[in-house]
C-alpha cells in the first residue's frame, strides 16, 4: 500500500516513510491510494475475532511493508487488559473498547481505559510501539516535540515512555493545566520524558513549536518530529474500533449502526469515514461539537470557515477547544473525488486565513452522501446530559462524551443502533463533574494519589531559543 498526498504533487510513500513525518512536502496530508474493501463475508469472519485480531486484520492492509510476524507483535503488546484497564465496574478489561449498553439500541463505546483516560490513549499507545520499532531498524533516533493544553501531551508522553531512539520534550502552559492533567503529565520519572512549563499560554506553546519546526537545518540536525494528529498511523488505529463498536452492537451484517464523534480536529471522525469507505454498514457519521462549531457549521451550510485563536473559545470541553480541524482535508480530497488540484485550490484560501464554500460549488450534496450529520452544544447542554445520564442510566459521562450523547439523541432513528464513542473518563475532569452533579467522580484505581506524587519539571520563559538549548542539552542525538 503506497500513500498519497491530498494535494497531489507529493511522491507516493510506504507506511513506514511516513510514519514519523508531519505533513507531505507539498503541504497535503497523506491517505492510501485507495481504501481496502472488507466484502460481507470479510465482516462474518471478522465479527468472532478479538479486540488484536481484529486489529492486525485491518492495520497490515495498511502497513504492508511491516513484516506479518512484526505488527502482530506490535500489536499484541498494544492492546492489553492491562494497558486499557480502567473499565467501569461490570466491563471486561479484555474487550479493550467495552460497549455499554444505555437502553436498547443506545451505547457508549469506552474509548478511554488507557493510562491517560482519554481515547487518544488507543492510537498513542500503538504509536509508541511502532516509532521505537521503526527507529531501531532504521538506526536513528527521534526528539519528539509538542505543546499540549493537557490530553494530546500525556497521552504522547504515556506512549513514549522508555521507548528506546525517543525523546519526548512537551511544552505546557505554567500553572494553566488542571491539577489532575498536570500531576499525570509531571509524576513522570522517565528519563526520556522533559515536561517544560512555559511561562504563558497554550499559543505561546504553539508558537515556540513552530518556530523549532521552521528552523529547518535545527530540526534537521536534532531530528526533531511530532506525534501530532494528523499522523497517519494514528487515524489508521481508530479505524479498528469502529469496526469492534459495529459488530458489539449488531448480530448480523445486514444491520447499520450510527456513531456519534465528539470532534475537534477530525481525526477521530476521520477514521469512521474510513471505516465506512472500507465497507462498514455506517448509516451516520455525526460530528458534535462545542460551541466551538466550526464543523458544525460547516455540515450544515458548506461553508468551512476556520477562526483565530481570539475567536476560539475555552470551555468545558477544552480537549474540541479547535477552530481549524487538521484532519479535515483528507475527507475533502474525497469529497473532491480525490482531485489534488481541486484541493489546493480550496485550501488556497484556508491556508491564508480564509474559508470555502461547498455549496456555491454544488459539492454540498456530495457531502451528504458520505453519511454526515452534524450538532454543537453549550456548557448548559453539557451539564444537563451528564445530570440526565446520571439519572436516568446511573452512569457518569465526562464533558466531551456529553457533547457526543447530546447531538446523537437529536439524530436518533428506529431500528439503527446509535453509538456514541466515550473519549474521555469523568475523573479527567473533576470541577465540571462536580458542577453538574455536586459530587466528584470516582477515580480508577491507582490514581486516588496522583497529585500527592513527586513532579519533574522544568519551568522556562516563553523563548524558542532557550527551548533549542534546553533540547540541544538534553539528546546526544545530532552531537
Ligand atoms: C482529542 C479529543 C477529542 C477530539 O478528537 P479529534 O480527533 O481531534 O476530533 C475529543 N474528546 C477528547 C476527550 C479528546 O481528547
Amino acid at each position: 500500500m503506497q500513500y498519497l498526498s491530498t494535494r497531489g504533487q507529493s511522491p507516493a510513500q510506504s507506511f513506514s516513510q511516513i510514519l514519523l513525518g508531519g505533513l507531505a512536502p507539498d503541504g497535503g496530508l497523506y491517505l492510501p491510494e485507495c481504501y481496502p474493501q472488507f466484502s460481507d463475508a470479510d465482516l462474518t469472519r471478522l465479527r468472532v475475532l478479538n479486540y488484536r485480531e481484529l486489529a492486525f486484520e485491518i492495520l497490515s492492509t495498511f502497513a504492508t511493508d511491516i513484516p506479518a510476524a512484526d505488527l502482530k507483535g506490535i500489536i499484541d503488546k498494544t492492546y492489553t487488559a492491562q494497558v486499557y484497564c480502567n473499565v467501569r465496574d461490570g466491563d471486561n478489561p479484555e474487550d479493550i473498547t467495552p460497549l455499554h449498553t444505555l437502553e436498547p439500541s443506545l451505547h457508549l463505546l469506552g474509548l478511554s481505559n488507557g493510562p491517560t483516560l482519554a481515547f487518544k490513549d488507543m492510537a498513542m499507545q500503538l504509536l509508541g510501539h511502532l516509532f521505537e520499532y521503526v527507529l531501531a531498524k532504521a538506526g536513528q533516533g527521534i526528539n519528539i516535540l509538542g505543546a499540549t493544553s493537557g490530553d494530546t501531551g500525556s497521552s504522547a508522553e504515556y506512549a513514549m515512555r522508555g521507548k528506546k531512539g525517543v525523546k519526548v520534550f512537551m511544552l505546557s502552559p505554567h500553572g494553566k493545566m488542571s491539577r489532575f492533567q498536570t500531576a499525570q503529565m509531571f509524576s513522570l520519572q522517565d528519563a526520556n520524558i522533559f515536561n517544560i512549563a512555559v511561562k504563558g499560554v497554550f499559543d505561546d506553546c504553539q508558537d515556540i513549536v513552530k518556530a523549532v519546526s521552521n528552523d529547518h537545518a535545527y530540526k534537521k540536525q536534532y531530528q526533531i518530529g511530532a506525534v501530532n494528529s494528523i499522523n497517519w498511523a494514528r487515524v489508521a488505529a481508530q479505524i479498528v474500533y469502529y469496526f469492534k463498536g459495529y459488530f458489539a452492537a449488531t448480530q448480523s451484517n445486514d444491520q447499520q449502526v450510527s456513531f456519534a464523534v465528539p470532534s475537534g480536529n477530525f481525526g477521530n471522525v476521520c477514521a469512521g469515514h474510513i471505516a465506512r469507505m472500507m465497507g462498514l454498514p455506517i448509516k451516520q457519521l455525526i460530528v458534535a461539537t462545542n460551541e466551538n462549531d466550526v464543523l458544525d457549521e460547516f455540515f450544515k451550510t458548506g461553508v468551512y470557515r476556520p477562526r483565530g485563536s481570539a475567536n476560539t473559545y475555552h470551555t468545558s470541553s477544552p480537549s474540541m477547544d479547535i477552530s481549524k480541524a487538521s484532519n479535515f482535508e483528507r475527507f475533502i480530497f474525497d469529497v473532491v473525488g480525490r482531485n489534488g488540484t481541486q484541493v489546493r485550490e480550496l485550501w488556497a484560501s484556508v491556508d491564508q486565513g480564509g474559508a470555502f464554500d461547498l455549496k456555491a460549488s454544488g459539492l454540498l450534496n456530495k457531502v451528504a452522501d458520505f453519511g454526515f450529520v452534524s450538532g454543537s452544544s453549550s456548557h448548559q447542554d453539557r451539564l444537563n446530559t451528564i445530570r440526565a445520564t446520571y439519572e436516568t442510566y446511573g452512569l457518569m459521562i465526562d464533558t466531551h462524551t456529553a457533547d457526543g450523547l447530546k447531538v446523537a439523541l437529536e439524530y436518533r432513528e428506529p431500528n439503527v443502533p446509535m453509538v456514541v464513542l466515550e473519549t474521555a473518563l469523568p475523573a479527567k475532569f473533576e470541577e465540571s463533574i462536580q458542577e453538574a452533579l455536586g459530587r466528584r467522580p470516582d477515580r480508577p484505581k491507582g490514581l486516588e494519589n496522583l497529585e500527592r506524587l513527586p513532579q519533574r519539571f522544568e519551568v522556562m520563559e516563553a523563548d524558542a531559543h532557550a527551548v533549542k538549548q534546553y533540547i540541544i542539552a538534553h539528546t546526544s542525538v545530532g552531537s
